[in-house]
């Protein structure tokens, strides 16, 4: 008998376990779009062509293995807040951003998450109602109080912005807010630039803290300073905030675990303590970053050349999934008699769309349709070719009605 007879089974992951359930599935017209991963019009995973130069020029300069310190590769670290702020920022001219490489967004995340648990004790984060599910496990694992704003209005398929700043009003004074800086996931919803304003306003007015996760950028409208705008606009309003970064999407480097935690500080003399405590609680997790995929990112953005490549190249994959919603959104309104209203799919942005069909009919999409996707309605578009557009509007008028 195992000495591990009290260890159950775990559930499958509600995201991961998706992609693993689609490689069972033996049907052809079989479509994954579960995971947000970009995938060409052939459905085939794509390396960018900048990362590739960028790989070949870190063998030929015959670049060593060593291990990086703890907050990661300097010249990484540097690009990347300058990439999100802006190179002439305040924020970076004063040195009041403290950044440390993390393991992609979603580590970047957990190193904070245990930053407020120790040094913000019973401070709660709160989360937008419905959001990326990992964001419930990260702070649930860092044993962080959370509880959720409302957002996602089911009427309009839209924002629930009152919803919003009156629950973001009611708690308690100095909570974290958890903000998608761009693309909202799961709902491709996202605040105007007047609304951004007063979410800001509400936060400073409560003295919270607003806590970005930033996984989309330059990815969603295919600029990156556009999607960092959120970010910069609570930036200049002087407010102390936190930033994770990603590069999973934008640069498609989803398995090198590249990514990075900002913290704005109102002195540098801050930044530098809590930069030290973020060292202190990563070096007992993983103890350091690995440098591979830091490389690359410090060589795209680093490199004038390179760099206009890479916009260029996430231009044309914000543009592919463009022309996917556009196509999927005809192919609905053509086949659907009834006046449903399909426009909230143009509305949407980034990589998902929110269809707004439940847990049944997501269970009908993959049962009978072999179309692979959250329970909570959420496709990816990134997952979506011009070819099976018809067959997806199919899927989903058939499900709906
Ligand atoms: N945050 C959001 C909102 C995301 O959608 C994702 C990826 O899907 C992440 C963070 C983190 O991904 P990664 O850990 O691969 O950077």
């Amino acid at each position: 008998v195992s000495r591990f007879e009290g260890v159950t089974m775990a559930p499958p992951d509600p995201i991961l376990g998706v992609s693993e359930a689609f490689k069972a599935d033996t049907h052809e017209m079989k479509l994954n779009l579960g995971v947000g991963a970009y995938r060409t019009e052939e459905l085939q995973p794509y390396v960018l062509k900048v990362v590739k130069k960028a790989e070949n020029l870190m063998l030929e300069r015959g670049e060593n293995k060593e291990y990086l310190p703890i907050e990661g590769l300097a010249a990484f670290n540097k690009v990347t807040a300058e990439l999100l702020f802006g190179t002439d920022n305040p924020v970076i001219q004063k040195q009041r951003v403290a950044t440390v490489q993390g393991l992609s967004g979603t580590g970047s995340l957990r190193l904070a998450a245990a930053l407020i648990e120790r040094y913000f004790p019973g401070a709660k984060v709160l989360i937008s109602s419905p959001t990326w599910g990992n964001h419930k496990n990260i702070f649930n694992d860092a044993r962080v109080p959370w509880s959720e704003y409302r957002y996602y209005d089911p009427k309009t398929v839209g924002l629930d912005f009152e919803g919003m700043i009156a629950d973001i009003k009611a708690a308690p004074e100095g909570s974290f807010v958890l903000l998608h800086g761009c693309a909202h996931n799961p709902t491709g919803i996202d605040p105007t630039p007047e609304q951004w304003k007063q979410i800001a306003d509400v936060i400073q007015e409560k003295n919270h803290i607003p806590f970005f996760d930033v996984a989309y950028q330059g990815f969603a409208s295919g600029s990156l300073d556009e999607d960092a705008a959120s970010v910069r606009l609570f930036a200049a309003r002087g407010i102390e905030l936190l930033v994770a970064q990603s590069y999973s999407k934008n640069l498609g480097l989803y398995s090198e675990r590249i990514g990075a935690m900002n913290i704005v500080c109102s002195s540098a003399d801050a930044a530098a303590r809590v930069k030290s405590q973020l060292k202190r609680i990563a070096r007992p997790m993983y103890s350091n970053p690995p440098i591979h995929g830091a490389r690359i990112v410090a060589n795209v953005v680093g490199d004038p050349g390179l760099f206009s490549e890479w916009k260029a190249e996430m231009e044309m994959m914000a543009g592919r999934i463009k022309n996917v919603r556009q196509k999927l959104f005809d192919s609905l309104s053509a086949k659907d008699k009834s006046g449903k209203d399909w426009s909230f799919i143009l509305k949407q942005i980034g990589m998902f769309s929110f269809t707004g069909l439940n847990k049944a009919q997501s269970d009908n999409m993959t049962n009978k349709w072999h179309v692979y996707m959250t329970k909570d309605g959420r496709i990816s578009l990134a997952g979506l070719s011009l070819a099976k557009c018809e067959y997806l509007a199919d899927a989903i008028f058939d499900s709906y009605h």
